[in-house]
């Protein structure tokens, strides 16, 4: 959940009691509220919407609410989503069969409302932090930057749609240039910052570009919905902001990096997110071999500058 999007709550339970009940106790609470009638409806609705959080009945007819744990649990789509399991039965070996199954809390019926909203809220802050982490796990610590997991599965993705939609889709690949000179002469620190500096500016750009650390002074920008003819300007404007940076402890000192272009329109031979990248990254290092600080873009297109 952004910080914008409330939490959403899915209720799975075979009684419209319940579901009035919550409806009516919870309608002021900062959270959005979706209702199932059955466990096979209620699974349907949570890989189609995402829930934070589940409110799962453990009696139901057919599906029992262990069967849908059981199958939320097991699928990498539904398997994040903290489920709080509700029953008629405080029986300890239902509890310590609903844990076993991954239930995040466990609440008996007729629940105390107040208690209820109180685990709810516990277990949404909970979804909130993991989301967090998650999202951490894909950030590059130095550059603040997606790291090169996230590039592959983002990469992935947005190749899928733009193939399924027929929509352009373009990757700039881009090196720092003589970058271990410039770490030996003004040491790694002043390194790091060039990297810091040249982050800030492939950032600059549109908002739906994503742009990564690839690896060491490797980095990548996928541009959804973009040309290459596009991508190469937004590549030489990155290209100029860079030779342009003051480094205020070295003035006089210029900074580069060489870019390659490449887009799945124009791309030659089998077109996967393997091959638009090592377009790129050919690309890339055509504009290294031709001097570096210079954006090339894969194709028989002219080079720019
Ligand atoms: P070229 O123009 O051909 O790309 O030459 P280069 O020197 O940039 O390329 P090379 O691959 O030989 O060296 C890359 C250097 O980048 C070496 C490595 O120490 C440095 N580097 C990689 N990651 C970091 C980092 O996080 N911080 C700093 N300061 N340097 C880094
Ligand atoms: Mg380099
Ligand atoms: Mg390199």
């Amino acid at each position: 959940m952004s910080d914008l999007e409330l939490p959403r709550l899915l209720a799975i339970d075979d009684s419209e009691l319940i579901h009035r009940l919550l409806r009516l106790r919870l309608q002021h609470e900062r959270f959005e509220m979706t209702f199932a009638f059955s466990g096979k409806e209620g699974l349907r609705m949570a890989e189609a919407s995402k829930p934070d959080v589940i409110l799962l009945d453990l009696d139901m007819p057919e599906m029992t609410g262990f069967d849908v744990l059981s199958e939320l649990k097991s699928h990498t789509e539904t398997q994040d989503i903290a489920v709080i399991i509700v029953s008629a039965s405080s029986e300890v070996e239902n509890k310590v069969r609903a844990f076993d199954l991954g239930a995040t809390d466990f609440v008996s019926k007729p629940f105390d409302i107040v208690e209820l909203k109180a685990r709810l809220r516990s277990a949404m802050r909970v979804q909130h932090l993991i989301k967090i982490l998650a999202q951490k796990a894909q950030i590059d610590g130095l550059s603040g930057l997606w790291n090169h997991t996230y590039y592959e599965k983002r990469m992935a993705g947005e190749f899928a749609e733009a193939i399924r939609y027929n929509k352009p889709l373009s990757l700039i690949v881009a090196d720092l240039d003589n970058f271990k000179k410039t770490n030996d002469q003004y040491g790694h620190l002043f390194g790091d910052l060039v990297i810091e500096r040249f982050s800030n500016i492939l950032t600059s750009g549109r908002l739906s570009d994503i742009a990564c650390r690839y690896g060491g002074e490797e980095f990548t920008v996928i541009l959804p919905q973009t040309t290459g003819t596009e991508s190469i300007e937004v590549a030489e404007r990155y290209r100029q902001q860079l030779a342009a940076c003051i480094w205020t402890d070295y003035p006089g000192l210029v900074v580069t990096a060489s870019f390659g272009v490449s887009d799945i329109e124009t791309m030659e031979g089998p077109k996967t997110p393997e091959t638009l990248f090592s377009s790129s990254d050919r690309a890339m290092y055509t504009a290294k071999t031709n001097g570096r600080n210079r954006v090339e873009i894969s194709t028989t297109q002219p080079a720019v500058r």
